[in-house]
């Protein structure tokens, strides 16, 4: 059934429930699953003045009442996400379920104590990022902090339980990169995997280098896609835009997007070496705004850290006003 708010996919007992957010994603899937054990909601959206209506539409038409909500299942810490949960938690008295090491991403990210936002630019500034971009980057941070107040009361889950969702019982299955901490949950006997932000079709998700986090990010992005690969999945329910039947395939794309990525940064750096900006300037362009400027930062330090650890790249002093640069170690040749 398909209504202005929800698709429901009735075999796998799921509603898909796009939620608005900010572009350039515009929409972040949410999932509705009915069981005897009650109503649970994943993933309900960043919050804000319009996802708050948008809640309130869809459980009218639903004919849900805030109590029937009785758990929100939290797949990683981004606003996106995240966000909403402490709100319709304290609508509903749900339980809200994350991992630990997702919980405490977000409270790196936005918690009181969070020094990200003086934290992320001195990153930057030491890989040559200009201070017309750096000044941006405090206010920026900041500005999600609304989407994920008030922050949910959680109950943490991890590996090697389960946990009990539309009647059936879900694998969580954890993953890092994108978001450290990342859950997915499999459904064995359908064949389902709701995989959050751990795999996108169509678009590759961003590989997040945030300091005092994971200290090779896509290291970890790559060992979640092959954990993930493990999998037999039929149907695989996303964070962003529809869900699809090629998981595999897909995990294999995304893989190959990374290796192509280091391949063409490792020739760059084979002519000259280079700050993490200006490979991100070669890479991405300037024509950015400050959102997806931090993202694509963030994802090429990634890439160039994985050359380092890969023992393709050394990262040296520059001994000027950006603190480091990156160099080749391998020449390749074309026979
Ligand atoms: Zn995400
Ligand atoms: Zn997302």
């Amino acid at each position: 059934m398909t209504s202005g708010f929800f698709q429901e996919w009735g075999e796998a007992g799921i509603v898909q429930i796009p939620i608005s957010m900010a572009p350039p994603l515009r929409q972040v899937n949410s999932y509705l699953l009915r069981g005897p054990e009650g109503v649970t909601i994943i993933d309900p959206g960043p919050r804000t003045a319009a996802t708050e209506r948008e809640w309130g539409e869809i459980l009218r038409e639903l004919r849900l009442r805030p109590g029937d909500i009785t758990s929100i299942v939290l797949t990683h810490h981004h606003p996106d996400h995240f966000g909403m949960a402490g709100y319709l938690q304290s609508l509903t008295q749900a339980a809200v379920y994350m991992s630990a090491r997702s919980y405490e991403e977000s409270e790196r990210m936005w918690g009181q104590g969070s020094t990200v936002d003086a934290a992320l630019p001195a990153l930057f500034r030491q890989h040559g990022m200009p201070g017309e971009w750096l000044h941006q980057l405090p206010a920026h941070l900041r500005s999600f902090i609304g989407q994920v107040t008030p922050f949910p009361e959680v109950t943490f889950v991890e590996e090697g339980s389960s946990i009990l969702m539309g009647g059936r019982s879900w694998e969580p299955v954890m993953s890092g990169g994108h978001a450290p901490g990342h859950l997915s949950f499999y459904d064995q006997g359908r064949r389902v995997m709701i995989c959050g932000d751990a795999v996108l079709p169509q678009i590759s998700p961003n590989i997040s280098l945030v300091p005092d986090s994971e200290p090779y990010p896509l290291q970890s992005f790559i060992d979640g896609l092959e954990r993930l690969g493990a999998y037999d999945v039929s149907m695989a329910f996303p964070g962003h835009r529809s869900p699809f039947d090629y998981f595999d395939e897909r995990i294999r794309l995304l893989i190959q997007h990374h290796e192509q990525r280091l391949e063409r940064m490792e020739r760059l750096l084979q002519e000259v070496p280079l700050t993490g900006f200006e490979v991100c300037k070669t890479l991405f362009g300037t024509k950015l705004g400050i959102h997806q400027m931090r993202f694509a930062m963030s994802e090429t330090l990634a890439h160039l850290l994985e050359l380092v650890r890969q023992g393709r790249a050394a990262m040296e002093e520059t001994g000027g006003d950006a603190g480091f640069r990156f160099r080749a170690l391998q020449q390749t040749y074309k026979i």
